[in-house]
């Protein structure tokens, strides 16, 4: 139910061949309604709607781009004519017509992945930010030109409302010169931005606010170590509310390693690979994002329940996955821990994050040198949206989980940049 006088913000996530789509009350922050089209631009395509009926079952928030877990109404419609994010997003409009809820949605919300080093903050989209994301291009090649497609199609179909990007890259713009820069010729930096850029910077942003207030104490005064750990996985310094450092760089891959992606390689290994098979540099880029990983170590999946499942069962790739997985993380936390200088807190949050038991526990058992000691019954009991402390409570540091929720935090973005009223107003 849609509370009234509240108006609604819609929230866009376009892939390549994908978009994902969330309704949230502009007041509270309640999902509505989450959508969900593939396949975009085949014959196969379609759009899957998904209501919340009774949003209030997630008292701080767990992400739900797709998962009714209110129990509410879904169903699936065939995109048989406009298979394109034009028409997805043209098939949301009659969604929302059918439900009357057109006429209350007050501005449209982006998640952009790369602004480069121009934008530290969300912004209102207009002309000049569209050319900017198009100079971007360059940095992210799969995303952004996804990205604003949707900027596009949203303004067609959707005249006169505002829109604002909301950028993955823009909290990490607090990263020191040291921390960002790698150790080659200057020149590629200057002429290309290659630098370290980060990413994840919209859950970072909700969950360290989210555990500050779990810690209670302000966020300027916390000190923390967050793990976003979903298919794609980094670990960033937050000192104050401020990005210190992150795993991510130039793109998502490097880093911890992933579901399908190889985090952190000797550079040399690009070479290497190329002469021992062949491969072109396009190639090996393509298998280190979409080969590797989990999926590359177990040579089974890059799902991390059935990776966990597997290992139970014995399967030596699969137990050797989760190993490299934790004692990498562990590797980074305590890496992190130099550029936020003390830690209040390590934080846990995406899919895995959020929900594995497991590689929490293996990893907090790599990291006694940072005073970690695991309480495993609340570990075991801290799953499935539910926040909390997961390390002997009278430490510090402690270790915690708190469900991140990134579409939450780009209505937030959207509502107070388009001027619509906030709950304090
Ligand atoms: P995300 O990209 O944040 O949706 O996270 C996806 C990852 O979370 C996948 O590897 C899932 O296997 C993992 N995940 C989700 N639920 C669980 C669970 N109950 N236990 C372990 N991993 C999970």
């Amino acid at each position: 139910m849609v509370q009234e006088n509240h108006k609604l913000i819609l929230v866009l996530n376009c892939g390549s061949s994908s978009l994902k789509g969330a309704l949230l009350d502009s007041i509270n922050g309640e999902l509505i309604l989450s959508c969900l089209a593939e396949k975009l631009t085949t014959p196969e395509a379609y759009i899957t709607f998904n209501y919340f009926e009774n949003p209030k079952v997630q008292p701080i928030g767990r992400r739900s781009w797709f998962v009714n877990k209110a129990g509410g109404d879904k169903h699936r419609v065939e995109l048989s004519g406009k298979t394109d994010h034009t028409g997805a997003v043209e098939a949301l409009l009659e969604e929302l017509k059918a439900h009357d809820l057109q006429g209350l949605v007050a501005a449209i919300g982006h998640r952009v992945v790369h602004g480069g080093e121009k934008y530290s903050g969300s912004v209102m989209i207009t002309d000049d930010v569209i050319a900017t994301l198009e100079e971007c291009i360059p940095l992210a090649p799969l995303h952004n030109p996804a990205n604003l497609t949707g900027i596009h199609a949203a303004q067609a179909i959707f005249p006169g409302l505002p829109n604002v990007g909301v950028f993955d890259t823009a909290f990490h713009q607090t990263m020191p010169e040291h921390a960002y820069t790698y150790a080659v010729p200057r020149e590629l930096y200057r002429q290309y931005g290659l630098r370290r850029y980060g990413f994840h910077g919209t859950s970072y942003r909700y969950v360290a606010q989210a555990a500050a207030d779990l810690l209670g104490k302000p966020l300027k005064d916390t000190a923390l170590v967050i793990a976003h750990l979903g298919n794609g996985a980094s670990v960033a310094a937050v000192l104050g509310g401020e990005s210190k450092d992150t795993s991510m760089g130039l793109t998502p891959l490097e880093g911890l390693v992933m579901g399908t992606r190889s985090g952190d390689l000797d550079p040399g290994a690009y070479g290497f690979i190329e002469e021992a098979t062949g491969m072109s540099a396009k190639e090996v880029t393509d298998m280190l994002n979409k080969k590797s990983g989990l999926l590359g170590i177990s040579e089974l999946s890059n799902d991390m329940r059935t990776i966990q499942e597997a290992a139970a069962d014995g399967h030596e790739g699969a137990k050797l996955a989760l190993e490299i997985t934790a004692y990498r993380l562990a590797k980074y936390i305590a890496s992190m821990s130099v550029a936020t200088g003390r830690l209040d807190a390590v934080v846990f949050t995406g899919g895995i994050g959020e929900n594995s038991s497991l590689i929490r526990a293996k990893t907090i058992g790599y990291l006694a040198i940072l005073g970690l000691e695991l309480d495993e019954e609340a570990n075991e009991a801290t799953r499935f949206g539910k926040a909390g402390i997961i390390t002997r409570a009278d430490r510090t540091p402690c270790a915690l989980v708190v469900p991140t929720n990134e579409e939450r935090m780009i209505a937030f973005d959207t509502r107070s940049l388009s001027g619509l009223e906030s709950p304090a107003a």
